[in-house]
């Protein structure tokens, strides 16, 4: 085995130098596939946690070049759920057994702290854990989700070349973006972060710092997924990322931090119609499949092509179940938190594994 690849597998530590050799050989693709899917079976196992995805909102005080609900952008249609739509979708969510809701929307101001909390306050009645992905608030918004139950908050830093993030995301701070995380992780949520893979300007190097920077914030689980080009936002002429290449990240990540959760994004079955299966064998451990119903799926349209945005909650829940089954996979029945793991370093907060 290469001998770089068996030190990831082991010691769980690279050094940046070691991370781009390693994304610049493309020749060691699946090897390090194999290696981040034994990784992922060692420390979080072959159970799949499912989250059920509610997009609440499209309408975006933000302007972020790559992103179709950029407020610019007038070839949408626009929508934003009432609280009580949203509550439902939760209560369908919780009916096909799923134990996690995730609320994500554009940043709409229109949900103030107030209707936040309603709506966080409603769905931890369902006794469901609840992840939130809104945007960047002050750290009183965080500190108000947090008291009234949300237990997870998802949040990418996108890129962590400060430059390409600036130029991306127009009056926008990277210094913000690491803020924000910061006050997510020390209000006592499960942080969730990730990058775009393969955004106009990105380079390898950046692409390595993106998994360090995982580590060193703490990250509890990290979304990873090629950037896809939108017709209708001022990156469409670019070339956008690979399926080999956004699965390397996500596999390379799984070495880095081998018991966290890692979705199998649903930008990767965009470019790859096994992209999910890929994913799960290739160290991710989470499905997000859409709860969403009705029209409002396919006006969440960060890119076009997004899959499933014409099938129904009932159809993506069998969908994904016999997916996962035909991999040998299970579906998880608990609510999915992180389990630190001792060898991991993350046992020093508390709720490790026990073998320390
Ligand atoms: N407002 C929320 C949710 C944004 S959409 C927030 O800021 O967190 C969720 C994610 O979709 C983004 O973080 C981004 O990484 C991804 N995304 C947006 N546009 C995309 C594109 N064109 N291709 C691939 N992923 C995209």
């Amino acid at each position: 085995m290469n001998e770089l690849i068996k030190k990831a597998e082991e010691t769980h530590n690279l050094s940046k130098e070691e991370l781009v050799t390693l994304l610049l050989d493309d020749n060691l693709n699946q090897e390090i596939f194999d290696a981040a899917n034994r990784v992922r079976h060692k420390y979080v196992g072959d159970e799949v946690h499912l989250r059920g995805l509610i997009e609440f909102s499209n309408i975006c005080k933000q302007n972020c070049l790559y992103c179709g609900l950029r407020r610019d952008n007038d070839e949408i249609t626009r929508y934003r759920l009432e609280l009580d739509k949203a509550v439902e979708f939760a209560e369908k969510a919780s009916s096909y057994g799923y134990k996690t809701v995730v609320l994500q929307s554009a940043e709409d101001s229109f949900f103030t702290v107030d209707k936040m909390k309603y709506l966080i306050g409603k769905i931890k009645d369902l006794d469901l854990a609840l992840t939130l992905s809104i945007g960047e608030k002050t750290r009183e918004e965080y500190e108000e989700y947090r008291k009234a139950g949300a237990n997870r908050f998802l949040l990418r830093i996108e890129t962590t070349d400060k430059e390409l993030y600036e130029k991306l995301n127009p009056g926008m701070s990277f210094e913000n973006r690491v803020r924000c995380l910061k006050d997510i992780k020390e209000l006592g949520y499960e942080l969730g972060t990730g990058c775009m893979v393969g955004l106009p300007g990105q380079s390898i190097e950046s692409l390595a710092d993106d998994i360090l920077f995982f580590k060193e914030i703490g990250a509890d689980m990290i979304g990873i997924g090629p950037f896809i080009p939108n017709h209708n936002t001022p990156l469409n002429d670019s070339e956008g990322g690979t399926f080999e290449m956004s699965v390397k990240v996500m596999a390379l990540t799984r070495l880095m931090l081998p018991d966290i959760n890692i979705p199998a994004t649903t930008a990767m079955e965009t470019l790859n119609p096994k992209g999910r299966l890929i994913a799960l064998q290739s160290g991710a451990n989470v499905a997000m499949p859409n709860v969403t119903e009705g029209e409002y799926r396919k006006y969440y349209e960060l890119y076009q092509g997004k899959i499933c945005v014409n099938d129904t909650p009932a159809h993506c829940r069998s969908c994904i179940t016999g997916k996962i089954g035909s991999i040998g996979r299970t579906v998880s029945q608990e609510y999915g938190f992180r389990k630190k793991s001792c060898s991991s370093g993350g046992c020093s907060s508390g709720g490790c594994c026990g073998g320390c």
